[in-house]
């Protein structure tokens, strides 16, 4: 179909939630993307941080495909080799005890949030309920994850919303005034990637974790984006020297099929028992598999790679003429430029380059994978948008 063609249908037949950019993707190599239009573009954005081997990987393919030949679904009533064996290999490389697998980050949140308030209310009785989350924050769109979600743009039109969520800045003094007798658990991201790539500070983070251990608070962490070896380390917290009562992550885990998972730490491994949570497709054998080709080859080497390649862009991006703050961990990367971030995607995009943007910062996500090649590309067509 050409361009124009899947324009009109989407136009007439799709519910018009998003404001997309005119192009469309029929494949590509790593980070490097045909469009229908036959044009090539760099990928700083892999699907929003899912793509983290690029596309047409083919250990992941083989992953993939080889599961495909078996069985592609079965019910959670039964065992599935393919989920045992991923959440086996989660909590050998994190600590966790106990993994529950649904289909997406909201789903991984929505689940961590439910067994923080079990947990609260088998320990302490009814009453203890209350999450408390951060200003500016993003977990999800179901009605819960997003009245966990501390940005007032997402909360019309959708009320009520879920009682018992109350919202503090990222510093310990608010947290602590927020948080009363009433709170079984505090939720947050390492970094705040919707709201502008804005990582918490180091000591924010410890005293946070001392408050919740303290007090018998939860702390969930939401490395739906940070994780999978997005910042440089597998999971971001690792460089926070903190330990989550509940994880949650999704986006890159599947390498592009949806899946999301809720890791359960020592406090938490028993809260969530037979008939308490469920997802029909959550653990689906095939995003599974993926998953297990993805989380197995993001070893040591891997991550240091992706530290080098983080250290070289953030250092070309540093000295380029128009930006003025350079944000985030590894290659999770926010962009404060002179000028219109949107008004520069949209140029950067005709240019043949791909980014995303969070509030007024661009953000670049690009697959781990992303070559120095790739990187030199992608970034002379930024410097071109932010010079002319
Ligand atoms: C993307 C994201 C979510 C929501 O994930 P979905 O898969 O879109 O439901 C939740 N939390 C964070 C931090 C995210 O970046």
């Amino acid at each position: 179909m050409k361009f124009e063609e899947i324009k009109k249908l989407d136009g007439e037949y799709l519910a018009e939630t998003y404001g997309r950019y005119p192009v469309a993707f029929e494949g590509g190599k790593n980070a490097t993307l045909s469009g229908v239009d036959g044009k090539e573009y760099i990928d700083f954005g892999s699907g929003i941080a899912v793509n983290v081997f690029g596309v047409n990987d083919e250990v992941w393919k083989n992953a993939v495909v080889e599961q495909l030949n078996k069985i592609q679904h079965v019910s959670n009533y039964y065992y599935a080799e393919p989920q045992s064996r991923l959440a086996a290999l989660l909590c050998e490389r994190t600590g966790a005890k106990r993994v529950f697998f649904g289909n997406s980050g909201a789903e991984a949140n929505e689940c961590a949030l439910k067994a923080a308030r079990k947990y609260s209310f088998e320990k302490y009785g009814e009453g203890r309920h209350k999450i408390v989350s951060l200003k500016n924050s993003f977990h999800g769109r179901t009605l819960f994850t997003l009245t966990a979600t501390g940005q007032d743009a997402f909360h019309q039109y959708f009320g009520p919303f879920v009682p018992g969520v109350d919202y503090a800045e990222p510093n310990i003094a608010d947290v602590r005034r927020v948080a009363g007798k009433d709170t079984c658990a505090v939720i947050v991201e390492p970094i705040q990637g919707e709201s502008g790539v804005n990582p918490l500070s180091p000591a924010f983070m410890s005293a946070l974790s001392e408050f919740c251990k303290k007090e018998d608070i939860l702390l969930i962490i939401d490395e739906v984006q940070t994780g999978n070896g997005r910042t440089g380390t597998l999971y971001a917290y690792e460089q926070y020297n903190v330990v989550p009562d509940i994880m949650t992550t999704a986006k890159g885990l599947g390498g592009g099929l949806p899946i999301g998972a809720c890791l359960f730490f020592e406090k938490t491994e028993h809260v969530l028992r037979a008939g308490d949570h469920g997802s029909t497709f959550g653990g689906n054998p095939v995003a599974c598999a993926g998953a297990y080709s993805i989380l197995s080859r993001l070893d040591q080497d891997f991550l240091l790679e992706v530290q080098g390649k983080s250290e070289y862009m953030r250092a070309k991006l540093r000295t380029m003429d128009g930006v003025k703050k350079v944000t985030g961990l590894g290659l999770m990367i926010g962009l404060d430029v002179k000028g219109d971030a949107k008004a520069i995607a949209k140029k950067c995009l005709e240019r043949g380059l791909l980014v995303l943007t969070a509030h007024d910062r661009l953000r670049f996500v690009p697959p781990l994978t992303i070559t120095k090649t790739e990187i030199d590309e992608g970034l002379s067509i930024l410097r071109e948008v932010l010079q002319a």
